[in-house]
């Protein structure tokens, strides 16, 4: 199927490794240009040329960290007028409610609420001239089935944005503009990886035990990969996707047991 989005311009955050990565591969194999980000260069420089020997498509890479006003500013200087946004960053640490202060707080709600509104509060109003417009935000299905009780500060930051998400998903759409939110359940990243690892030691368990039970637990019996995440981002980016528009979408190989 030919999406109709080659040529167009994509900013993709936090994207040298895992479902940001696979986002923005996926939109590069569509023939859309892609700006990504990631505070580290090395691992960030790889994938940029990983992409382009791929695909053939321009790829910028700017480092920086996302979730501050300087990172989000050299992002849009590389890419000041995107026909895509895909807003991702790191999660914010596990741990007990009862442990964070305000600035654990102010943090969660910097990185995960405050930073993809302000990209798209930069990004929509072009998007709107244009008459052409797809965000999307990485959030988690911890949002819409909150069972890990250590990711709080996570699900309360993501909660947030998403009401706001829903809110202008409904102001913008009639200018073909288009903003929703994929929910991840486990895929393997490697920020998977690392909490898998650290939840086999306090079980005594092997990793590989810890990974078969994951794996188990999901009616899929998988885990899934990233490239089906990046093939879901880009149908919603394509031009075929103009009407679905403030929908919250479960990627978790149907963990989440509700019927809406
Ligand atoms: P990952 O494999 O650890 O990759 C994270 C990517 O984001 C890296 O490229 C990292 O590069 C970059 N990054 C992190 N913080 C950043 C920042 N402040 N500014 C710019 N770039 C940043 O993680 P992932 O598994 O793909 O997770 C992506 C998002 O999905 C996270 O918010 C995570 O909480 C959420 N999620 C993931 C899963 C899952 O199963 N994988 C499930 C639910 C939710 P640098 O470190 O170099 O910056």
């Amino acid at each position: 199927m030919d999406m109709g989005i080659a040529g167009r311009r994509a900013l993709v955050c936090a994207a040298s490794k895992g479902l940001g990565k696979a986002c923005a591969l996926a939109l590069a194999r569509e023939g859309v240009h892609v700006t990504i980000t990631a505070r580290g260069s090395q691992a960030l420089e790889a994938t940029a040329e990983e992409i382009r020997r791929a695909t053939g498509v321009t790829v910028t890479a700017v480092a920086g960290d996302i979730t501050t006003e300087e990172g989000r500013a050299a992002a849009l200087a590389a890419c000041p007028d995107p026909d895509i946004l895909v807003n991702n960053a790191g999660g914010p640490p596990p741990g007990d409610f009862r442990d964070w202060d305000r600035d654990d707080w102010l943090k969660a709600i910097d990185a995960n609420m405050l930073t993809p509104i302000f990209l798209i509060k930069a990004t929509v109003d072009g998007m709107i001239a244009r008459n052409f417009g797809r965000i999307v935000t990485i959030t988690s299905g911890q949002v819409k089935a909150p069972n890990i009780p250590t990711l709080g500060l996570s699900t309360g930051a993501r909660s947030g944005y998403t009401g706001f998400s829903a809110v202008v998903a409904r102001q913008v759409a009639k200018h073909n503009v288009t903003i929703n939110n994929l929910l991840p359940g486990a895929f393997a990243t490697d920020r998977l990886n690392a909490t898998l690892a650290s939840a086999a030691k306090a079980a005594g368990r092997t990793v590989e035990e810890e990974v078969a039970r994951r794996a188990a637990a999901t009616p899929a019996g998988r885990i899934g990969d990233p490239d089906e995440f990046g093939a879901m981002c880009a149908f919603l980016c394509s031009a075929q996707a103009g009407f679905v528009t403030g929908q919250n979408i479960m990627l978790d190989g149907g963990a989440y047991p509700g019927v809406f």
